[in-house]
């Protein structure tokens, strides 16, 4: 069996967030969706997604870098190519410098590609071991601390048992020790400040031990290992890198300097699921957590994540709460049959427990776009090869 793909429609849908989310890098209120459609002796092989967001705050790319170098590099680099494995994609790729999310969409869609062509589960040719994954619920910034608790009850009550807060500098302490005491203790939190804060932070931050938190996410900038490393040892409450981590060399960077003691792998981050599983193995054989992280992708890319998360290492609960949470307007089943973690059969099979998200069992990744509403929502289109 080979795998090769003759041409590529990459597609822009704009679809708009239920309510703004806002980080310390910047507020998005509406997201832009790149969706490619992989064809294989005219049909529908995969249907994947590029998750790089409308501005450079998370990390440098943007879906406007990404459109440019698939259609340029990278899905010139593989169409009409005969591949054995989705392994040889990423490789293919490899010479394509930076640009992670945009090598990511088109490594993964022929890893959902090859799955459905073997008949089994993306998770399972990923090397998956559980059939649910957890996710928890993350909250946005607000300046108003009452509604940032409102909404940490609101998780709790839909039955999240992970709350994670994003704070920026001056939205801080004040909001975690809010929702801390709103919360209680039986409900893990954490908080992600996106790079906001600098070394000289680190007494402040410090004031964030008092919280029992499970993680502080990403406290300094991406590059700064060697200023993470000495936070940490001020700290008690453990650092997670999420920005820091496009590699497994990042991880081991990571551990010589100890820069953090927990990893969020996000697949388009680090340009794909061959260099997730290699970041995870060498998490897993360091004795190092890793979760899965998001992206406000649609119900596909959350469907690419759970498979991920279903991976033995995923010992904390992800960011993988429904799509339909946050976009207006899901791109899977107009009825939510094909929401993987809105299906009735399945949330029950997971217990009624709302944090437990089903890993799709389908061939390949499981769930796929409603053509309807994609057309509907498409600004652009191009068909490559
Ligand atoms: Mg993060």
């Amino acid at each position: 069996m080979t795998l090769r793909v003759d041409s590529i429609v990459l597609r822009e849908l704009r679809i708009p967030l239920r309510t703004p989310f806002r980080t310390s890098g910047g507020t998005t209120t509406e997201r832009r969706v790149c969706l490619l459609e992989l064809l294989a002796d005219g049909e529908t092989a995969a249907w994947s997604e590029c998750v790089a967001g409308e501005r450079p705050d998370y990390t440098a790319e943007t879906i406007d870098t990404a459109w440019h170098v698939i259609e340029t590099y990278a899905a010139p680099t593989v169409l009409g190519r005969e591949f054995l494995t989705p392994r040889q994609t990423y490789e293919a790729l490899s010479w394509i410098r930076g640009h992670p999310m945009a090598r990511a969409a088109v490594e993964m869609g022929y890893w959902a590609m090859a799955a459905r062509r073997q008949d089994v589960s993306l998770a399972t040719l990923l090397g998956g071991v559980r059939d649910r994954v957890e996710s928890g619920r993350t909250l946005g910034i607000d300046d108003d601390p009452d509604v940032m608790v409102e909404r940490a009850l609101a998780a709790v009550e839909a039955g999240y048992r992970k709350v994670k807060m994003k704070i920026e500098p001056g939205r801080d302490v004040e909001p975690v020790r809010r929702v801390r005491e709103a919360i209680g203790l039986d409900v893990a939190l954490s908080v992600d400040a996106n790079g906001a804060y600098r070394l000289e932070d680190s007494e402040h931050l410090a004031r964030l031990d008092a919280f029992g938190l499970t993680m502080l996410e990403q406290p300094l900038p991406a590059r700064d290992f060697a200023a993470l490393g000495e936070l940490q040892k001020r700290l008690a409450t453990p650092i997670c890198l999420d920005e820091s981590i496009e590699t497994a060399d990042d991880v081991r960077t990571m551990l010589a300097l100890g820069a953090g003691k927990i990893v969020n792998i996000k697949p388009g981050r680090v340009g794909g699921f061959t260099e997730s599983i290699a970041i995870h193995d060498l998490c897993l054989e360091n004795g190092i957590p890793v979760w899965c992280g998001g992206m406000l992708e649609t119900g596909l890319g959350r469907a690419y994540n759970a498979a991920l998360a279903s991976l033995p290492g995923f010992t904390l609960p992800g960011d993988l709460y429904p799509a339909r949470d946050y976009l207006a307007r899901d791109i899977l089943d107009a009825d939510g049959a094909g929401d993987v973690a809105a299906a009735a059969p399945a949330r029950e099979k997971a217990g009624s427990h709302a944090s437990f998200i089903p890993v799709p069992d389908g061939p390949g990744v499981g769930v796929a776009p409603d053509t309807t509403i994609v057309d509907e929502r498409t600004q652009r289109e191009v068909r490559l090869g």
